[in-house]
């Protein structure tokens, strides 16, 4: 960033930010906090002694801006005198001008889109000089939020498809796909600082290409960066996972891990279509993938009471929970959100039956998840090591292969000696629904032949 270590045109100045929603509004906060910390501005920990504070916000769907709307009520709540409340994020995008007018709190509103412009318009707002920065907002570093041994990668922003019931296309843009050379500068940055897992986002991750380049090219050479242990994919849009890209990512090696995330939506094609997605059998290409890469860990994600679902569609997606057994899954109530095709559509599914909806494939999920962990009883497991668990600081946390961050199970085992970001070796004693319990396998004591002085 082109920002000389004298230029600090917000020096003296505190800060409180918050990040809500997804990984990949995280990475966006990332940038912005590098780019406050470098312009002078120092972070404080409670929102009443901070002098700019910046809410990221989320609003894809109603449960996001509702949770906003309180971050953002609270906080203005707790502003001290002359400070200055920062709304940036899908908030803004979504309802702009509308928004503005009704939340007075709020001193200034900045869409994803202007993110450049941002430091200036605090800048100016605290009657500071000119807070500039050259460098395209895609490419500014980034102060991690995350533990050091882990991190997102962005590969790209926005989306071109056109799910009936999304707003992401119209509140982040059209696709937007990061350059390869750029990416692997990134990751590597990224290693360097001492992360060890990097996990791949973006809203449509398998879009990615740069002229003959194809998803499957970025990630082999993401996956031979010396010095990363492991490279994980979350959000492959399902129709693009080919049985040439599969086979793919199976040999890949380097620090590719056996792990796809594939939101799939639902099971019915005749549901799909009126998503508007692209009507493959989930089913079919669920069991393809398992032939194709059959050590991978697959999570999934599902959406319940999509106008119109009827109780025979619904069948197809406990059918296909119950044969395709994934490793994690997660399931979703449609939520008819204004300015989206799908909230206009007859047929809207009471919310008790979403509901029951809901819990019945979560119920299926649990008992199969239940006997994947138990399983894996008796098995020795590669651990990154997570930290001291919540309730005891003797029980560590730490995460496998089939674990993504903050989304799937975990695995609980005797403390103490790993450290928070070390690799262990842990052997399974337990399960429950969700997670495991182990024992760390410490490299065995060599007793040597004490000889005698006598
Ligand atoms: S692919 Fe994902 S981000 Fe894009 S429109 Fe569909 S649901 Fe939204």
């Amino acid at each position: 960033m082109d920002v000389s270590s004298l230029y600090r045109p917000l020096k003296g100045l505190t800060l409180y930010m918050v990040s809500l929603g997804c990984s990949k509004n995280l990475v966006d906060s990332e940038r912005i906090l590098n780019s406050f910390l470098s312009l002078g501005c120092q972070i404080v920990e409670g929102a009443g002694e901070a002098d700019i504070l910046v809410v990221n916000t989320c609003s894809f769907i109603e449960a996001a801006t509702k949770e906003a709307l309180e971050n953002l009520f609270y906080l203005s709540s707790q502003k001290k005198e002359g400070a200055f409340l920062v709304v940036i994020g899908c908030l803004v995008s979504r309802y702009g001008r509308k928004f503005s007018q009704h939340f007075v709190e709020a001193d200034l509103f900045v869409p994803p889109g202007q993110y450049q412009n941002l430091p200036a318009l605090v800048a100016s707002l605290m009657g500071r000089e000119s807070a500039l920065i050259d460098e395209p907002f895609e490419n500014w570093p980034r102060s991690l939020a995350t533990p050091p041994w882990r991190a997102w990668l962005k590969i790209s922003e926005g989306c071109n498809r056109n799910c009936a019931y999304c707003l992401i296309p119209s509140i982040r843009g059209p696709y937007k796909p990061k350059s390869l050379e750029r990416l692997k500068y990134e990751a590597s940055l990224l290693v360097s600082s001492g992360v060890k897992e990097i996990t791949m986002v973006a809203q449509d991750l398998t879009a990615w290409h740069e002229g003959e380049l194809k998803f499957g090219d970025l990630v082999q050479s993401l996956a031979e960066l010396e010095g990363l242990v492991w490279l994980r994919l979350m959000y492959a849009y399902p129709d693009d996972l080919t049985e040439k890209l599969v086979k793919r990512l199976a040999i890949c090696g380097g620090a590719l891990i056996p792990y796809l995330d594939m939101p799939l939506q639902h099971a019915s094609a005749s549901l799909l279509r009126r998503m508007n997605r692209k009507a493959i059998s989930p089913l079919k290409l669920v069991k393809s993938i398992r032939d194709w890469w059959p050590e991978a860990a697959l999570r999934s994600t599902l959406m319940v009471g999509f106008p119109g679902e009827t109780e025979s569609e619904f069948e197809q997606m406990l059918k296909l929970v119950e044969e395709a057994k994934f490793e994690n899954l997660g399931v979703f109530k449609f939520s008819p959100e204004e300015g989206a095709r799908a909230a206009k559509l007859p047929d809207q599914i009471p919310a008790s039956i979403k509901e029951k909806r809901r819990r019945t494939l979560m119920a299926k999920q649990r008992a199969i998840s239940k006997a994947i962990n138990k399983k894996r009883i008796g098995s020795t497991l590669t651990v990154l090591v997570e930290g001291a668990s919540e309730d005891s600081p003797l029980v560590m946390v730490g995460r496998a292969t089939f674990q993504a961050p903050e989304v799937d199970g975990l695995i609980y085992f005797d403390g103490q000696q790993p450290k928070a970001g070390q690799i262990v070796e842990v052997k399974i004693i337990k399960s429950s629904d969700y997670d495991l319990v182990g024992r760390v396998n410490y490299p065995s004591l060599k007793q040597g032949a004490c000889k005698s002085q006598g």
